[in-house]
């Protein structure tokens, strides 16, 4: 059998031949097909746990190939069909099938023989190159990381150890047993899953808690301004018990992102339970933090929220340059991260939620504090966003009051989570075959059908094209809002309803709120 491993770039990868050839001469082990440090290293970690399993290490000139040649390769996984080929090559590790089927061989080794998961493993299962296999061998710590993954039909081999690789009955794999399946039914539990309950001050005034649902039914990019203390970075948190998880393929492309993040899975622990798309970034964090790259080309925080939801608390306050570098994925839902000989491109549909004071001291909106900020101070905070990023934002909200201790008055959340998973259902149901699922990326073409179709509705749109107080963009702001206001009323047609003029003119207020207009 051939053995081939996978080299994962960034979010993408490609498959790897691995060969090996054994002459007579002075024992020396070598490794050819650029290996980067970390798969120069796996020579001592195959030559220690191939004999700590009782197998024989070839005392003669052993050489590796990775093919192709001219791509650099780095990261443990290589291990297991370095060890693999080794195996095999000394008439140690036979295999029963043709000798043309490829095995494809995923894997670090410990120096006692035992297989641990990596960061590659989930990237390989779940590209197309891994359809190619007549077997696949992975680590047993990986068996509960793809319970439930499309990837019930492959030839998976779960091995805790080398030794296991040897004594595997592979005549009787056929395909993995996977149990449980994606949840897909019209159920909030479903959608909402294990997610936690409140634990925050849930007595928000009704315009925040409106603000915040409309947010997460169409996944609209939100900004709090106001004084400190009102509750802004505590209203940005609640998105977190309000957005739904997501299933199917975004499901899939979380773990993708989350498991090239994940540099080693704790024991068993599958990597569903590592997965966290809420991400609050300090405004300290570097570029590569936020934006992801490296050498490794890994996600950063941008991507490890796809699905969910990043908040930039303080937002001013981070480096210009990372929040102009954010313009590119908000407009194109994915980020690409290039180095010299490698790129990549991470998606990340997210809901970008900001808050930032009124101006650089803080104290401007507060009854009991003077603020002495000039003019132009205050004009310059506001810039920092930067006009591009700015109008990105479709929800803008003034958040004056600090929110009460949870009390009697306070909305029922299982309820307002049926709302909101009944709107994005609504909408997924109504883009099925579209690129995007959610209204925040609704296209010209859907708004034009389904917004403004009526007398009243188109009249008003015309009103506020005529004000000139309303950019193009945020017309198309607008209409996308209104669609999701339109979502959340609890109508009996499944594919939803045309906007009416009640929504239209929520929709305005949120994209152009009237408090402080002055600086938005
Ligand atoms: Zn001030």
């Amino acid at each position: 059998m051939k053995i081939g491993c996978f080299s994962a770039v960034g979010y993408d990868g490609y498959a790897v031949d691995v060969e090996c050839d054994i002459r007579r001469g002075l024992p020396a082990f070598s490794i050819v097909g650029l290996p980067g440090s970390a798969v120069q290293e796996s020579r001592q970690r195959v030559t220690s746990a191939i004999c700590a399993s009782g197998l024989r290490m070839p005392s003669d000139r052993v050489l590796i190939n990775l093919s192709p040649g001219n791509l650099p390769k780095d990261g443990s996984a290589f291990d297991l069909a370095i060890a693999a080929a080794v195996l095999q090559e000394s008439g140690q590790l036979h295999f029963p099938d043709a000798p043309e089927d490829f095995g494809l061989f995923i894997g670090e080794l410990g120096l006692d023989g035992r297989i641990r998961a990596t960061d590659t493993d989930l990237a390989a299962l779940l590209s197309p190159d891994a359809r190619n296999y007549r077997f696949i061998f992975v680590s047993s710590d990986l068996a509960a990381s793809v319970m439930g993954l499309p990837v019930e039909d492959l030839p998976i081999v779960f091995c805790a150890c080398l030794t296991d690789l040897i004594k595997q009955d592979l005549s009787i794999v056929s395909a993995c047993r996977s149990g449980g399946t994606p949840a897909s039914g019209d159920d909030v539990a479903a959608d909402f899953g294990d997610a936690p309950g409140w634990n925050l001050p849930i007595d928000f005034p009704p315009s925040i808690m409106r603000a915040l649902t409309i947010s997460a039914a169409g996944m609209h990019n939100i900004l709090f301004y106001g004084p400190p203390g009102s509750g802004k970075t505590t209203a940005v948190r609640a998105l977190e018990y309000l957005v739904p998880r997501e299933t199917g393929e975004v499901r899939l492309q979380q773990l993708r992102i989350h498991g090239r993040a994940v540099r080693a899975f704790a024991g068993a622990q599958p990597l569903a339970a590592e997965v966290r798309s809420f991400r609050e970034p300090h405004h300290g964090s570097s570029a590569e933090g936020i934006l992801g790259g490296g050498r490794a080309l890994r996600p950063g925080e941008l991507a490890l929220a796809h699905g969910g939801v990043l908040v930039l608390d303080e937002a001013p306050e981070f480096n210009r340059n990372v929040l102009q570098s954010l313009r590119e994925p908000m407009e194109q839902a994915q980020i690409r991260l290039v180095r010299a000989e490698a790129a990549t491109a991470y998606p990340c549909r997210t809901i970008f939620a900001m808050t930032m004071n009124l101006c650089p001291c803080g104290n401007r909106g507060r009854s009991d504090a003077i603020c002495m900020c000039s003019d132009t101070e205050i004009r310059r905070y506001w810039s920092r966003l930067g006009g591009a990023l700015y109008d990105r934002i479709e929800i803008k909200v003034f958040s004056g009051t600090a929110p009460g201790a949870s009390g009697n008055g306070s909305p029922d959340l299982r309820d307002l989570r049926q709302r909101i998973a009944r709107a994005r259902r609504r909408q997924r149901r109504r883009y099925a075959g579209c690129a995007w699922n959610y209204n925040a990326y609704a296209s010209q073409d859907v708004l034009a059908g389904m917004v403004g179709t009526e007398g009243r509705t188109s009249r008003l749109l015309r009103e506020y094209a005529d004000s000139g107080l309303l950019s193009l963009r945020q017309l198309t702001q607008v209409r996308r809002l209104a669609l999701t206001i339109a979502d959340l009323e609890d109508v009996g047609q499944p594919a939803g309803q045309a906007p009416s003029a009640e929504a239209l003119e929520e929709a305005r207020l949120l994209v152009r709120p009237e408090l402080y207009a002055e600086y938005l």
